[in-house]
């Protein structure tokens, strides 16, 4: 069993992706999926960087790529469109309009940037060595329960991001997490299960099973995402994710059509 719907892709418009939609689309029909959607990284709001996001200008082209896709595969698949968008404390306005400015299915939010470290950019990882890991987690979940509350976003995407490099809290961060499930469930945001952690250094899925499982206790509601940079990642892993939901005891997972949530799925 997999889950229907892969929620976390993206497109070579963020400048770090390969393939064109239509192979992430006849990827998913042959994983078997019933529903894709495209969630590229948004216009960065702080400032221009063409190897992270695509810029202001492309979104229209964007869009247009992705209705195609619609169209095209009507029959086979549901397409979704959607955009990860940073969550960037001060630039609240410009990520408003951006999110303002389509029909969206759902929002994803995710913090990868600390003031203005990208903490998860290989380009930017020496930056580890002259930090203190403890206090990196700590302004980490400040941040993701700040996106959270923000209101801006319906999933907040791989929320434990910070381990991706296999740096890893020598506190106990279970109280953090605890904090920002609390405020998750007052904010009615969704989380995911990210697959993308498994091809990275720390070869373990965004969240791990033990957040999950303070995520599930806390009643917050479930999406899948391979969060694909090629085709042939869209729904990878889904098998244990699937198995890891489980584990961590959901029993259901949901999709969003324009910006509400449209399905509960039940295991
Ligand atoms: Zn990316
Ligand atoms: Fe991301
Ligand atoms: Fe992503």
């Amino acid at each position: 069993m997999i889950p229907i719907a892969d929620y976390h892709m993206h497109t070579p418009l963020c400048g770090h992706a390969v393939g064109e939609p239509a192979e992430y689309v006849q990827h998913g029909i042959k994983a078997g999926l019933k529903e894709i959607g495209f969630s590229d990284h948004a216009p960065l709001v702080s400032h221009r960087d063409p190897k992270i996001t695509m810029d202001f200008d492309q979104l229209p082209t964007y869009l247009k790529m992705i209705e195609h896709v619609q169209k095209q595969f009507a029959k086979q698949i549901t397409v979704k469109i959607s955009l990860e968008a940073d969550f960037i404390p001060g630039y609240e306005n410009k990520t408003q309009q951006i999110i303002d400015g389509y029909p969206y299915d759902y929002i994803i939010g995710s913090v990868h940037f600390i003031k203005t470290w990208g903490f998860d950019d290989p380009a930017e990882r020496t930056s580890w060595k002259s930090k203190d890991v403890n206090q990196v987690y700590h302004d980490y979940y400040e941040l993701l329960r700040q996106s959270a509350q923000s209101g801006k976003f319906d999933i907040i995407g791989h929320c434990d991001l910070v381990k991706k490099f296999g740096h890893r809290a020598t506190e106990n961060m279970f109280d953090e997490v605890k904090k920002t499930a609390k405020v998750f469930k007052e904010t009615g945001v969704a989380i995911e299960i990210n697959t993308a952690g498994l091809r990275k250094p720390i070869q373990e899925m965004y969240p791990s099973l033990d957040c999950l499982k303070i995520y599930c206790e806390a009643g917050i509601p479930l999406t899948f995402g391979s969060d694909a940079h090629a085709p042939q990642d869209v729904a990878k892993d889904f098998d244990k994710a699937f198995k890891l939901a489980q584990t961590a005891g959901f029993k259901e997972y949901i999709t969003f059509k324009q910006r509400k949530v449209e399905r509960v799925i039940k295991f």
